[in-house]
């Protein structure tokens, strides 16, 4: 456990995340973010492109689980339950107790777990907290608010530092 924001490794989008070499790595759970991980914001049906590597990540033994920060319920449950995978709202990234609580109900190690986001302050910081291996995606669209391209501008060097020491 730690408190880096550094990264294991910056990946363009989930896809280029290949479950095979998760499962040789001996990854069983991916904890993965909602909004620009899994889906830009808003949208509330996943895609064919995400049902196929959900299953992807099945066939190698490994869960799917939406660890999300939502403090509404709905969206990212309803997603969850369209995609057939667990979601816990509420989750307090980058506060451990959210991952701890996830591994516990899915009976997963922090070894064999990694998290999916594309928000280092968040997803990253979190994952370290918690003993598990943070893999940084490209956010899929910043485009939309302000906000977004200031936290990317911050979230810089810890970007380049993390693509020096992929995972996978
Ligand atoms: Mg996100």
């Amino acid at each position: 456990m730690s408190l880096s924001p550094i990264p294991r490794g910056v990946y363009s989008s989930i896809y280029s995340i290949s479950p095979k070499a998760l499962a040789d790595r001996g990854v069983r759970l991916v904890l993965a973010d909602l909004d620009n991980t899994l889906a830009p914001y808003k949208v509330t049906q996943p895609s064919p492109e995400l049902v196929a590597w959900k299953e992807a990540l099945s066939a190698n033994g490994i869960a799917l689980f939406l660890l999300s920060n939502s403090r509404k319920p709905g969206r990212a449950q309803s997603f969850a339950e369209k995609l057939g995978i667990p979601c816990q709202g509420h989750s307090g990234k980058p506060k451990k107790a959210g991952y701890l609580k996830a591994m516990e109900r899915m009976g997963a190690r922090p070894e064999e777990t990694v998290m999916v986001g594309d928000q280092i302050f968040t997803d990253t910081l979190g994952a370290n907290n918690a003993g598990v291996t943070p893999l940084l995606v490209q956010p899929i669209r910043l485009a939309g608010n302000p906000g977004r391209y200031i936290r990317y501008g911050l979230e810089t060097p810890f970007r380049l530092l993390g693509k020096r020491r992929p995972f996978l």
